[in-house]
Parts: structure tokens; C-alpha cells; sequence
């Protein structure tokens, strides 16, 4: 159906507003996204996820508490998606508790998708912050293998979450 001549500013106008947050990288209007300055969340933990969609998986829980990080991808050879590709340069400078409200990060848990390419880039991620002395946990997979996150019900993903083991 084509888009009418009065649709246009409104599309044009929700375009703009939509941004990512400086922070996690979360779809946001507002820079920082309302999580990554609430002081209701909890600032030492970060839950790192894939796409927007994962992010309100795992919200829709309501078991996990603290801030997230989007990456807007995973690590894929074939479709030739490497580090650089991803929204990873900003994780690093939040894990001075100066960048973070002045709290400490003490665990980052990786819920990348139970893909092929999920597995690689936790496993990525894990290896870069290891060495940071953190606790670096990954969701249990009792989630369908090589499916999507947006698609896993609230009680599966709470139990990824709830079992979730250190690598
Ligand atoms: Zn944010």
C-alpha cells in the first residue's frame, strides 16, 4: 500500500526521535536510555545482549534487575561481521565505576542467542573481560539451540538466567 503524502512527516518525525543510547546502545529517544541512569537498577551487574528484542526478553522476566549492553549483532565469519562490526567499544570504559555512577561492575552476563554465532561472541567477550577479574557468566541453555531469544517464553529464559554458570 503506498504511504499517503500525510504519513510522511509523522514516519519522517519517528525516524528522528529513535536514536541509540551512548551508554548500552539500547533504542532510545532520550540519551542515556532511562535504565542506564535509574537509580532503581542495579549498576553492577551488566547483562549483555544481542538486539533490542533480547533486551525486553530478558526484561519481561523481571528477575534481572541491572543494565544492559546491546551489541546489534554477533560475531559471524560468513557474513563477515568481526568485533569491529559490533557495539563493543563502548563496553569497556563502563566498567569505570566513574562512567557508571560510581558503582563497581562485579558480573557481566553474556545472553548472547544459543546460535553458533552467539556462542562465538560470548565466548569472545568472555575472553576480553576474564583478564578484568570480573565474574563472567553465561545464561544456561535450556533455550532451544539456534533460536532467537525473541522468541523464548519468560519462564525458560528466567530459568537460563537463574542458572547461569561462570566461564
Ligand atoms: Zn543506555
Amino acid at each position: 500500500m503506498p504511504i499517503s503524502n500525510c504519513q510522511l512527516p509523522i514516519l519522517r518525525e519517528v525516524k528522528q526521535r529513535i536514536i541509540l543510547c551512548s551508554i548500552c546502545n539500547n533504542l532510545t529517544e532520550i540519551d542515556p536510555y532511562r535504565f542506564c541512569v535509574a537509580t532503581s537498577r542495579d549498576h553492577s551487574v551488566i547483562c549483555v545482549v544481542e538486539e533490542p528484542h533480547s533486551l525486553v526478553a530478558v526484561e519481561k522476566t523481571r528477575s534481572f534487575k541491572g543494565l544492559y549492553h546491546v551489541l546489534h549483532g554477533s560475531l559471524s565469519p560468513m557474513r563477515h561481521i568481526g568485533p569491529n562490526e559490533l557495539h563493543l567499544a563502548n563496553l569497556l570504559p563502563r566498567f569505570k565505576p566513574e562512567n557508571n555512577g560510581g558503582v563497581e561492575v562485579r558480573e557481566v552476563i553474556l545472553a548472547t542467542n544459543p546460535t553458533t554465532e552467539g556462542e562465538a561472541t560470548a565466548n569472545y567477550i568472555g575472553r576480553l573481560l576474564k583478564p578484568l577479574g570480573l565474574r563472567v557468566t553465561r545464561i544456561a541453555m535450556g533455550m532451544p539451540v539456534g533460536g532467537d531469544m525473541e522468541y523464548v517464553d519468560e519462564v525458560t529464559m528466567d530459568k537460563a538466567l537463574a542458572n547461569r554458570h561462570e566461564i
